[in-house]
């Protein structure tokens, strides 16, 4: 990769309570150009939602499953969670509702970690009753704290979506790309999960066994609760097979305990996992099968 001196990169961080949209943004900000992480050292931190790849630029959109949920056990597991959400962000899109009210018990220990890269989004504002009532809200913001910028947004009307990017670009650090540019896919989910229950196989057995597998995650269904996966793992050999699955199966439940453990971390869902394991007969050397592989 040939990168510009001024080539900017940087984890921009969506976080906000149920419901505000930031689902809603992502797909705006990130539109078609959805593209995906190649790189294994990806942390199980985040999720990734998207990025976005310009010439000097790169945005990897993520977010922490599970945060700022009503039931969120404050105190003890608060320093964690700021830790995991803002520290590790360049810049954090702090996204809200417009009739939302400040919940400082939630907020301040996140205003307190940070300074100056937080990015107050006032969500939903076709819903406001009235000008006043928008403005109103603004400088009740601006008042609690000196954020990076507030702008006010509607994600689903498209609105003012423009300078969001505009202010995320402006924070973002100097920095070459963290991921490969060029490559795409509309699956990065599937690939994180593969990647998964890949590293799983390489920690559990030596030698040839890990590289003579693939790893492909042919199902993929999420629902509000769980996520459904079929992941079909390829050996060259029927005596890599037997290795693999091992005795009554015992090596395979390991593998996918693990994995689903992982996975359930990564996503913030409970995880159902179907693993099965066929033998592609030297699959390495085959094109075909290369190509359906994504290599
Ligand atoms: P998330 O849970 O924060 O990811 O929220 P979603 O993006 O899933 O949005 C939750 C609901 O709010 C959905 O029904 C969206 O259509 C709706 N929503 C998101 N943005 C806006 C907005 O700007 N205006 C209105 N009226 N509704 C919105
Ligand atoms: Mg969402």
């Amino acid at each position: 990769m040939s990168e510009k001196p001024n080539h900017k990169s940087g984890f921009v961080n969506i976080i906000g309570k149920p419901n505000v949209g930031k689902s809603t943004l992502m797909n705006k900000l990130v539109g078609e150009n959805v593209s995906i992480i190649t790189s294994k050292a990806q942390t199980t931190r985040h999720r990734i939602l998207g990025m976005l790849n310009g010439e000097d630029f790169q945005i990897v959109y993520s977010d922490t499953p599970g945060i700022l949920k009503p039931q969120y056990a404050l105190h003890k597991s608060m320093m964690q969670f700021v830790r995991l959400s803002v520290e590790d962000a360049d810049v954090l899109l702090l996204m809200v509702e417009v009739g939302e009210k400040i919940d400082r018990e939630l907020l301040d220990p996140i205003l307190r970690k940070t300074e100056g890269k937080i990015i107050l989004l006032v969500n939903k504002i076709d819903l406001a009753k009235n000008e006043q009532q928008l403005e109103d809200k603004i400088s009740m913001w601006k008042e609690y704290h000196e954020f990076a910028a507030i702008i006010p947004i509607s994600a689903l009307k498209g609105q003012h979506i423009d300078q969001v990017f505009d202010r995320i670009l402006e924070h973002l650090p100097v920095h070459p790309p963290y991921y490969p540019k060029d490559q795409f896919t509309d699956k990065p989910e599937r690939f994180f999960a593969s990647e998964i229950i890949r590293e799983k196989i390489f920690q559990t057995y030596k030698q040839e066994v890990p590289y003579s597998t693939e790893v492909v995650v042919s199902e993929f269904k999420e629902d509000e609760k769980i996520i459904r996966m079929r992941a079909e793992i390829s050996v060259e050999r029927n005596s890599q097979k037997g290795i693999l699955i091992g005795k009554k199966g015992a090596g395979l439940k390991k593998i996918g305990t693990e994995a689903r453990k992982d996975m359930e971390v990564f996503f913030g869902k409970q995880v159902f996992l179907e693993q099965y394991v066929k033998v592609e007969k030297d699959w390495r050397r085959k094109k075909n099968k290369l190509s359906q592989f994504g290599y």
